[in-house]
């Protein structure tokens, strides 16, 4: 079928918005028709040669939308249904069995090599002589484009009557961010917690934290409206995290160190600091880390039951995750809406810039069909 797809043809270069031929679903997967697809730092990262991915190809991997045609061996959606889409797992390896899906030991081969459940492109670009195979597959998505076609296990069902357009980036960051609280640190009430970055991973983690009633939330960013929307959003308090004496003022605020450190920003000075504010017995997640990155510490500070532990995807299982996010964003206690800007899908490249630069935190690109 004939879809409107961002095309990434070589590593560094812009989108290119451009029709394609999708291929027809196979048993195991899933047509859906795409509303909204959020913008994630991994798609980002992917169009600078990230991950490797195989050239061209869509990227995508926070869509939401409208099952179209199931293939027969799926059983949990059915046409018309409602579904957010996340990342990819086998299902089959000990991990998937221990229902710890976002350590799946296919997780690398699932979400970022280009290729549909049975190993093909997803897509055709051009006619007659000229057509070629483009990649998709991406997250088991691919969702930069009108259609994609996704998996039973990455397919999570979610009510009709949600804000369907918003829900993409439940998929991917927020689900990073917030399950990272909740699944992982589990602070108690009272407990304090500093987030190093407050895009949207770090700002769902510091929206989990303030719903898990910490005591001392405090965000560090270089972006003022981050940090001022952080503190309308619960944060205690929000600090420049370039400011010459930021650790001054952090151990100002926490004497004794925090219970919980998180960093999402990947810069090694930032998970330092993340690593030498614990408190006794506090844990510091590290969510992304730039290729290459070296950090430095004395692990002696390590026996006083400090713990610096890595997490993906939030530990979260998407099919009891989403939903979970959903119920918390219902009552009122996981604001994220208040992250979002929404663009067309020919505005891509502007969304992402609008990204790097701040101006917006979660673009997520809306479909016209
Ligand atoms: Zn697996
Ligand atoms: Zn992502």
């Amino acid at each position: 079928m004939k879809v409107e797809a961002a095309v990434i043809g070589a590593f560094g270069q812009p989108f290119e918005v451009k029709p394609l031929d999708l291929a027809t679903p196979n048993d195991d997967e899933i047509l859906v028709r795409l509303v909204a697809v959020g913008i994630c730092h991994s798609d980002v990262a992917c169009q600078h040669g990230a991950f490797a991915p195989p050239l061209p190809i869509v990227l995508g991997h926070e869509g939401a939308g409208i099952v179209e045609q199931v293939g027969a061996n799926i059983t949990h959606v059915k046409r018309g249904d409602h579904v957010v889409l996340s990342y990819a797992s086998c299902g089959g390896c000990a991990r998937c069995e221990l229902g710890q899906p976002q350590y799946c030991s296919e997780f690398g081969v699932r979400n970022f090599k280009g290729f549909r459940s049975n190993g093909e492109p997803s897509f055709r670009q051009g006619e007659g002589d000229d057509a070629a195979d483009v990649w998709g597959g991406f997250f088991g998505q691919s969702s930069f484009a009108t259609f994609a076609l996704s998996t039973a296990r990455n397919t999570v069902k979610v009510a009709r009557h949600h804000y369907l357009e918003a829900m993409g980036p439940l998929g991917c960051g927020l689900q990073t961010g917030a399950g990272t609280v909740l699944n992982t640190l589990k602070p108690q009430p009272g407990d304090s917690i500093v987030i190093f970055g407050v895009g949207t991973v770090g700002m769902a983690a510091m929206m989990a934290a303030v719903a898990s009633d910490c005591g001392v939330v405090v965000a560090v960013d270089v972006h003022d409206g981050r940090l001022a929307l952080a503190r309308e959003l619960g944060a205690t308090h929000a600090i420049r995290g370039d400011a010459p004496d930021l650790m001054q003022q952090l151990r100002a605020i926490l004497p004794a160190g925090a219970s919980f450190t998180v960093d999402t920003s990947g810069k090694a000075p930032s998970i330092r600091a993340a690593i030498d504010l614990l408190a006794q017995c506090g844990t510091c997640a590290v969510l992304a880390v730039a290729p290459g990155t070296e950090v430095t510490f004395m692990p002696s500070m390590l026996l006083a039951g400090r713990r610096v532990i890595g997490v993906t995807e939030g530990d979260a299982d998407p099919q009891e995750f989403i939903p979970r996010m959903i119920a918390l964003h219902e009552a009122g206690r996981f604001p994220y809406d208040r992250l979002i800007k929404f663009y067309a899908l020919a505005e891509i490249n502007e969304a992402i810039a609008d990204m790097r630069s701040g101006a917006t935190i979660k673009p997520i690109l809306r479909m016209q069909h």
